[in-house]
C-alpha cells in the first residue's frame, strides 16, 4: 500500500528556510482562478467517477447470488437473468470510463497551463530582481524552483484532486455500503483497519526517512562526480584522478549501504502488509462465512462486502500517501511563490529619459560611499568623488580588490549608493529610467566576455535587437572582428556553442565589442577589457578599444598601466577613495602612487601580466 510512498519521496531541498516558508494562497488563487469552470467539471467528473466505482462492487454482489442461486436451485435461464445486470454493468463500466478519461484529461489541461504560468511568472520575477539578490543566491537553486518545484506542485495539485476525491468518495461510499450489508462485519473492519493503517503509517514514515537520506547520499555522490568531470582540466593538471575516484567511491559504498536498508524495509514492509491483507480476507471470509451459515448474510453480499472493504483498504492507504505528497506539494509551491513576492529595489524601468540632443554624458560621482548588500559591514567606498567629463577617455587604477568594478557596477546602476549619489549630465542615476540607461546610453566591456550559445549574428544583436544586419556588420568592423567572423565557414550564423566555447578569448572579446558598439552608447566601460588576452590578442582588442573610445565618455579600469597612459586623466584609487588625478606625465613627476605602480610594473619582464 503505502509503499510509493517510500519510493517516490521527494528532492533534498536542504534549504533550512524552505521550511519556514507559508504557502501563498493567494498566489495559489491567482493562477487557479482562470480554471475554475475547468476545474469544477473535473470535481464533479472525478465524483461521479468514485460513485460509479461505489456502485460497482454492489452489481457484482447481486450477479454473484444469481449464479448461487441457479447453481443451487438449477431452474430458469441464467442467461435471462442475469442479462439485465450484466448490461448495467457494462454501462457502468463504460461510464466510469468516459468519467475518468474527461477528468484526467480536464486536470492535465489545468495543471499545465498553471505550471507554465507559474514559471512564466516566477522567470519574470527573478529576471527583475536586483544584482545584491543573486549575489546571496546560488543559480542552481534558482533553476531548481522553475523546474523541480514547479513540477511538484503541479502533480501534487493533480493529484490531490484525482486521487483525494476519489479516495475519500470511496472510503466513504463503500462505508457506507457495507454497513448496509452487514453492520456486523464492518465493525470488525473497523476496528482491525485503523491498526494496520497506524502500524502502516509508522513503517512507511520510517522508510521515508530512510530513503530521504538515501536520496542526499544519491546527491553527494552525483556533486563529487560532477565537481571532478567539470574541472576535468584541473583534476588532470594536478593528476588527481586516483584521489578523485576513491572520493566518488567513498561516496558510492554509503549510497549502496543507504539504499540496500532501505531495500530491506521495503521488502519487510510489502511481506507483513501482505500477511496482514490476507488476513483480513481470510477473516472476514471467516466471519462472514459462518453469518452465511447462519442465514444472517447472503453469501452475494459477502462478495459485495469484500469488494467494497478492500475498495476501503486500498483507498485509505492512498489517503494516507496523499498526505504526505500533499505536504511535499506545498512547501514545493511556497518555494516557487516566494520570489514572486519579492520586489527588487531598483526597478527595471520607470523614471525619465533624457532626450538625446541633451544627453552628453558628462558623469559624476559625489561623494559616494558604499558597501555591498550582502556584506553591510564593509565599505568598499567611502566618500568617493570623481568627474568623466563627457567625451573624454578616465582611466582608473589602483589594486586588486580596490573597488574599481564597484564603481562600474555603480555607474551601470547595477546597485544604489549607501551614500551620495552618481549623476548623468546633472540627473541622479535614481531619476532615470534604469533600462534605458543600460540599454543605450552605456556600453560596459568586461573581462570575462559571456556570449550566449547562438549565432555571432544574433549575440552582436544582443547590443540591439532591431538593428538590421548592416549596423551588425559595422559593429562588427568597428571592433576588429568582421575578419576573423567572414574567415567562419557558416560566417555570420556561427553557432558560437556554451558561453562562447568554441571561441578564443579575443574573439570573444572582439564580440563583446560589437555587441556593446551597436547600441552607440554615449558612455562606454571597459573593465580590465585586454587583461584576460594575450599580447598579439591584447594588440587587436586595443586598437579596436581606441576607435570606440574616440568621442565617447569612457571609464577603462585596469591594472596593467601601458593601456592607460593615452587617457585624458588617470585616476589612483585606494582604501576606496581617490587617492591621486592626473595625466601620466603629471603623476609621474608628482612621484606619488602612480609612480610606484610604475615602478613596479617595469620591474617585472614585459612579457609577465604584474599583479596590480
Ligand atoms: P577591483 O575591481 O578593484 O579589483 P572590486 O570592485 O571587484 O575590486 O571589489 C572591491 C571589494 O568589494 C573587494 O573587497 C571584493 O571582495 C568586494 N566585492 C566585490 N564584489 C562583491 C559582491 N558582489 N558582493 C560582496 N562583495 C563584493
Ligand atoms: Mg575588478
Amino acid at each position: 500500500i503505502a509503499l510509493c510512498e517510500a519510493e517516490g519521496s521527494p528532492r533534498a531541498h536542504p534549504t533550512p528556510s524552505a521550511l519556514e516558508l507559508r504557502f501563498n494562497w493567494k498566489f495559489f488563487w491567482h493562477f487557479l482562478h482562470p480554471h475554475l469552470l475547468a476545474l469544477g467539471v473535473a470535481i464533479v467528473l472525478a465524483l461521479g467517477a468514485a460513485l460509479v466505482n461505489v456502485q460497482i462492487p454492489l452489481l457484482l454482489g447481486q450477479l454473484v447470488e444469481i449464479v448461487a442461486k441457479y447453481m443451487r436451485d438449477r431452474v430458469g435461464s441464467f442467461m435471462s437473468e442475469s442479462r439485465r445486470l450484466s448490461t448495467q454493468l457494462l454501462l457502468l463500466y463504460g461510464v466510469q470510463g468516459l468519467l475518468t478519461f474527461g477528468y484526467l484529461v480536464l486536470l492535465s489541461h489545468i495543471g499545465e497551463r498553471m505550471a507554465m504560468d507559474m514559471r512564466k511568472a516566477l522567470f519574470s520575477s527573478l529576471l527583475r530582481q536586483d544584482i545584491a539578490f543573486f549575489d546571496a543566491k546560488k543559480t542552481g537553486q534558482l533553476v531548481s524552483r522553475l523546474t523541480t518545484d514547479v513540477q511538484e506542485f503541479k502533480s501534487s495539485f493533480k493529484l490531490v484532486i484525482s486521487q483525494g476525491l476519489r479516495s475519500c468518495t470511496q472510503v466513504i461510499g463503500s462505508l457506507v455500503s457495507l454497513s448496509m450489508l452487514s453492520p456486523r462485519l464492518t465493525l470488525l473492519l473497523a476496528i482491525a483497519t485503523p491498526a494496520l493503517m497506524g502500524v502502516g503509517t509508522l513503517m512507511g514514515s520510517g522508510l521515508r526517512k530512510l530513503s530521504r537520506q538515501c536520496q542526499e547520499q544519491v546527491a553527494r555522490a552525483t556533486g563529487v562526480a560532477d565537481e571532478a568531470l567539470g574541472n576535468v582540466r584541473t583534476v588532470r593538471a594536478f593528476a588527481m584522478e586516483q584521489r578523485e575516484e576513491e572520493r566518488y567511491q567513498a561516496e558510492l559504498e554509503s549510497c549502496r549501504c543507504k539504499a540496500e536498508e532501505l531495500g530491506r524495509g521495503i521488502a519487510l514492509f510489502q511481506g507483513l502488509s501482505n500477511i496482514a491483507f490476507n488476513c483480513m480476507v481470510l477473516g472476514t471470509l471467516f466471519v462472514g462465512g459462518s453469518l452465511v451459515a447462519g442465514q444472517q448474510l447472503r453469501g452475494g453480499d459477502l462478495m459485495s462486502f469484500l469488494v467494497a472493504s478492500q475498495t476501503v483498504q486500498r483507498s485509505m492507504a492512498s489517503l494516507s500517501v496523499l498526505f504526505g505528497q500533499v505536504v511535499r506539494g506545498m512547501s514545493a509551491g511556497a518555494r516557487v511563490f516566494e520570489y514572486m513576492a519579492l520586489s527588487p529595489c531598483i526597478p527595471l524601468t520607470g523614471g525619465s529619459c533624457i532626450p538625446s540632443k541633451d544627453l552628453h554624458g558628462s558623469i559624476t560621482f559625489h561623494n559616494v560611499s558604499f558597501s555591498y548588500p550582502c556584506r553591510p559591514g564593509f565599505e568598499v567606498l567611502k566618500d568617493f568623488t570623481l568627474t568623466l567629463p563627457p567625451g573624454k577617455i578616465v582611466a582608473l587604477v589602483g589594486q586588486s580588490g580596490g573597488g574599481k568594478t564597484t564603481v562600474a557596477s555603480l555607474l551601470e546602476r547595477f546597485y544604489d549608493p549607501t551614500a551620495g549619489m552618481v549623476t548623468l549630465d546633472g540627473h541622479d542615476l535614481r531619476t532615470l529610467n534604469p533600462s534605458w540607461l543600460r540599454g543605450q546610453v552605456i556600453g560596459f566591456i568586461s573581462q570575462e566576455p559571456v556570449l550566449f550559445g547562438t549565432t555571432i549574428m544574433e549575440n552582436i544583436r544582443f547590443g540591439k535587437l532591431e538593428a538590421s544586419d548592416e549596423e551588425v556588420y559595422r559593429a562588427a568592423r568597428e571592433a576588429n572582428a568582421h575578419e576573423f567572423i567572414s574567415s567562419f565557414p557558416d560566417g555570420y550564423s556561427t553557432v558560437v556553442g556554451e558561453r562562447g566555447a568554441t571561441l578564443s578569448g579575443g574573439q570573444k572579446q572582439r564580440l563583446a565589442i560589437a555587441r556593446a558598439l551597436i547600441k552607440q552608447p554615449t558612455v562606454l566601460i571597459l573593465d580590465e577589457a585586454t587583461s584576460a588576452l594575450d599580447a598579439e590578442s591584447e594588440r587587436v582588442v586595443q586598437e579596436a578599444l581606441d576607435r570606440a573610445s574616440a568621442g565617447r565618455t569612457v571609464l577603462v579600469i585596469a591594472h596593467r598601466l601601458s593601456t592607460v597612459r593615452a587617457a585624458h586623466c588617470i585616476v589612483v584609487m585606494a582604501n576606496g577613495q581617490v587617492c591621486e588625478a592626473g595625466t601620466h606625465e603629471e603623476l609621474l613627476r608628482k612621484g606619488g602612487l602612480y609612480a610606484e605602480l610604475i615602478r613596479r610594473q617595469a620591474l617585472d619582464a614585459p612579457l609577465t601580466s604584474a599583479p596590480a
